[in-house]
């Protein structure tokens, strides 16, 4: 089979720049995508990733500011592709953070792929991670058609779900092969380009809000996330994502740039 990867909107998040980068810049903030994706090609419709929930009067998502999400920007970001929530057969979710999960129940109709690692470790989080997760969603999600599975998982011919601990205990990357072969949507194991590709001079960029941020040289083989429950695990699984695929062919889970954009 032969598939493409197509990102699209469903809310905007602003994070300090420390959650993409370790150790980086706590008081900027850097407002990225948040994506749900369509792989398309397949005899069935395929979803990865279910948004985030629309922020409240305060403008915030578990104390993210964050634009858009909820009903209408999933409804919205699938509608792109002609597409229907209920209308999905399966619905990978890499991880189970908030803004991952928070539109699941409109895919009512679909097998919701989770790891089991993921669904044991959502229930309990080490405490940096609770506010990450949201037990409501995950309630709802017991009540679905949810399909947990143990390791790396062929899913339809073709697509196969790879393990990637670091970021959470469970995180799943989705490996797609292409007419220009493999792809792998890793998710928020790399936030960023920068993650996979970390830059070896000062480099600037604009984020989803228009703003001039800088990124300071890294001399590692990748630029590890800020947040994460285990950074040994995370550089392991990073050398995973190589055994799959080229450096080039990894999409990153919310970089502004890929707004628009299809693999391949
Ligand atoms: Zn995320």
């Amino acid at each position: 089979m032969s598939y493409k990867i197509i990102p699209l909107v469903q809310s905007r998040i602003a994070a300090p720049l420390g959650v993409p980068f370790y150790l980086g810049d706590m008081r900027t903030l850097v407002t990225s995508g948040v994506y749900i994706w369509h792989i398309a090609g397949a005899d069935e419709k395929i979803v990865v990733d279910a948004g985030m929930e629309a922020p409240g009067s305060n403008g915030l998502v578990h104390g993210f500011p964050a634009m858009g999400g909820g009903e209408i920007g999933t409804r919205e970001a699938l509608a792109k592709v002609g597409l229907k929530p209920e209308e999905v057969d399966t619905l990978i979710l890499t991880h189970l953070h908030f803004d991952h999960v928070a539109t699941v129940d409109l895919f009512h109709n679909a097998r919701i792929i989770v790891q089991k690692k993921e669904w044991e470790f959502a229930h309990y989080p080490t405490p940096h991670m609770k506010g990450t997760y949201d037990q409501t969603a995950l309630s709802k999600i017991e009540n679905m058609d949810l399909v947990l599975v143990n390791g790396d998982t062929e899913i339809a011919k073709g697509i196969k779900v790879v393990t990637l601990p670091g970021h959470t205990k469970g995180l799943q990357g989705v490996a797609v092969d292409t007419e220009k072969g493999t792809y792998l949507l890793a998710s928020d194991h790399f936030y960023t380009y920068f993650n996979i590709m970390p830059p070896r001079q000062n480099v600037e960029f604009t984020d989803l809000a228009g703003a001039k941020l800088s990124l300071a040289p890294s001399p590692l083989p990748f630029l590890p996330i800020g947040l994460h429950v285990d950074l040994t695990d995370w550089f392991e699984s990073s050398y995973k994502t190589l055994t799959i695929t080229k450096r080039t062919m990894i999409i990153p889970g919310h970089d502004p740039s890929i707004v628009g954009k299809t693999f391949p």
